[in-house]
């Protein structure tokens, strides 16, 4: 796709520029020279890899300077990381965010989790994201009110620990670091990935890297939005489940698509089972739970395989890919 090859010259919607297709004031972006918008909540006939919908704009924008693309000092950033570990706050942080995300406290130990302060907002923790490599590349900042913030000058990155692979079992692909830490707390093979539809190409990676390699499951957040519907031209009464009305779900089938199409395997997808929003509120519903009751738990939902429908998703809207891929 050719907006992809000039991505560098993407530049971000703002409160005083907001997205022209969808109104939007983040997530959004569009062309240096104005010609074109991506955005991410409206559908077009062309959808970009890394999530959103290319919409070329009859009407151009008035230029922008596109941002220097942005490189990462893997060293500092492990640095940073390696300092809000070590911070005074840390322990107590740990504890604390533990105790209120009904984790264990040694989990978040080994997610490298620290803690930071903020004159404005107060004490966080830091939660440490890196790419498929396994390089630092920024963290992610919680709150006690669970407010998220990704650290400035950073990168959005994936979670999980050091040696995530080790165990036996399919790799879950789940999304943010607490439902990793709530997986691999009861010995998943997991990953998080940075938002719905992010971080792809980082876990193609990550999982290419690997000599034994196990079955991805994409699991999805039950986190529909039924009052979105009819909101959006492309988001009818009937929509069974996109971007605007079920971000969980559509980023769960988006992301096996992804990882299906760069991997050249069958990855599956499922939404979290047992009625729970994610992975996190299942492991404090069923504690004591082992990774056994988990993919028993997954079992039921675990949808077909996306190499068949591949096909029809490449070339369809969202819609058809939810139906093909035999969801509700
Ligand atoms: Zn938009
Ligand atoms: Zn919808």
């Amino acid at each position: 796709m050719v907006y992809e090859r000039t991505a560098s010259k993407w530049v971000r919607v703002s409160a005083s520029e907001p997205c022209s297709i969808c109104g939007q004031k983040r997530y959004c972006t569009r062309t240096a020279d104005g010609t074109a918008a991506k955005c991410m909540k409206v559908e077009s006939g062309t959808s970009v890899k890394t999530g959103g919908w290319v919409h070329k704009l009859d009407d151009p924008l008035p230029e922008r300077v596109a941002p220097p693309p942005r490189k990462i000092d893997y060293e500092l950033w492990r640095n940073r990381c390696a300092e809000a570990y070590r911070h005074k706050l840390a322990g107590k942080v740990r504890a604390e965010e533990a105790e209120r995300l009904g984790l264990s406290p040694g989990i978040l130990d080994r997610l490298y989790v620290g803690a930071g302060v903020d004159a404005k907002h107060g004490v966080y923790s830091t939660w440490p994201q890196r790419d498929g490599k396994a390089r630092f590349v920024g963290y992610c900042r919680r709150f006690s009110d669970g407010t998220k913030m990704s650290e400035k000058g950073g990168k959005q990155g994936l979670f999980y620990l050091l040696h995530w692979y080790l165990s036996a079992g399919p790799l879950f692909v789940v999304e943010g670091g607490s439902d990793v830490a709530a997986l691999a707390g009861i010995g998943a093979v997991t990953i998080g990935r940075f938002s719905n539809v992010g971080g792809a190409d980082m876990i193609a990676t990550a999982w290419n890297g690997l000599t034994k390699k196990p079955q991805i499951v994409v699991v999805g957040e039950m986190d529909e939005k039924p009052h979105k519907r009819g909101t959006l031209k492309s988001c009818k009464l009937d929509c069974p489940g996109c971007s605007n009305c079920w971000p969980g779900k559509y980023g769960a089938i988006h992301t096996a698509v992804q990882l299906s199409s760069a991997l050249g395997v069958d990855v599956r997808w499922a939404m979290c089972p047992d009625g729970c929003k994610d992975a996190r509120e299942w492991a404090s519903k069923n504690r004591g739970a082992s990774v056994i009751d988990w993919i028993e738990d997954m079992k039921g939902g675990v949808n077909v395989k996306v190499s068949q429908a591949r096909q029809l998703l490449m070339s369809g809207t969202m819609e058809s890919e939810v139906r093909a891929l035999g969801g509700p």
